[in-house]
């Protein structure tokens, strides 16, 4: 492969979403006798590049993304799945909402956010809208997750699985193009926008996933501590800011 065309694959990779490379060892063939020389009046134009697949193929759309999905094994986490968690809501919703990864409750259901967190989520969305004047509903909106699999007892993903499941989390928001996301925690903020500061610090502020604008906030699991009752009034200020960006 030429220098031109590794470049093009690193770019394509690196607009996927991937930050990292993990190189695989190469079998180095056995020494063979040196080759000989090229023909001097090759045209360049013979060499063909590899054909990459669009970034974004066009009109893709939630069911193609779970299609390509399938019955996923590209990372360890599908070995302790029961089922996978896509998302679930309006596939042209305005706001989607993103967490880390499907719990227990999920792992069961096949469907995010269902659990006490995901109770939380929903009253805490349909709470705010009501008393903000904004009639919506949990089913408005769109949530979903870095990681469409169960991490073995509810462990943090790590960074190659949410690489490797970070494309389809990109096609997702690709295809939905809402008008904002907010981020559940530290992870999904993290996956979104790249920043590696605690959720604290960036939480209420306005980040960007390529033209998209990300809210960060609390992830509901965290504001379930009974002691986390500031976090919970000021996540409740950010999801404020949220909604009235998209919904005003
Ligand atoms: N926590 C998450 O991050 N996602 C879920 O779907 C449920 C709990």
């Amino acid at each position: 492969m030429d220098a031109d065309t590794l470049r093009q694959y690193l770019e394509y990779y690196r607009d996927l979403g991937f930050q990292t490379l993990y190189r695989q060892p190469v079998q180095k063939p056995p020494q063979a006798e040196p080759a000989a020389p090229p023909e001097p009046d090759m045209p360049a134009a013979n060499i063909v590049p590899p054909s990459l697949p669009p970034l974004e193929p066009s009109g893709d759309t939630l069911f193609q993304i779970l299609n390509d999905i399938g019955d996923c094994r590209r990372c360890r986490l599908h070995e302790g799945r029961t089922k996978l968690v896509f998302g679930v809501g309006n596939e042209h919703s305005p706001l989607v909402f993103v967490g880390e990864g499907p719990g227990q409750d999920e792992d069961e259901q096949g469907i995010p956010f269902v659990g006490r967190a995901g109770q939380l989520l929903t009253q805490m969305i349909e709470g705010t809208a009501r008393k903000e004047g904004i009639k919506l509903h949990r089913e408005d909106v769109y949530i979903c997750n870095v990681v469409k699999c169960r991490p073995p007892g509810n462990r943090t993903p790590e960074a190659d699985e949410m690489e490797i499941c970070g494309q389809f989390l990109a096609r997702q928001l690709t295809a939905i193009h809402p008008k904002a996301i907010c981020a559940l925690g530290g992870t999904a903020a993290k996956a979104l926008t790249g920043h590696k500061e605690g959720v604290t610090k960036m939480r209420g502020k306005w980040f960007q996933w390529r033209d998209i604008p990300v809210m960060v906030t609390y992830h509901p699991s965290y504001l379930l501590r009974a002691y986390n009752q500031e976090a919970k009034r000021e996540a409740w200020e950010d999801l404020k800011k949220v909604l009235h960006a998209v919904y005003d």
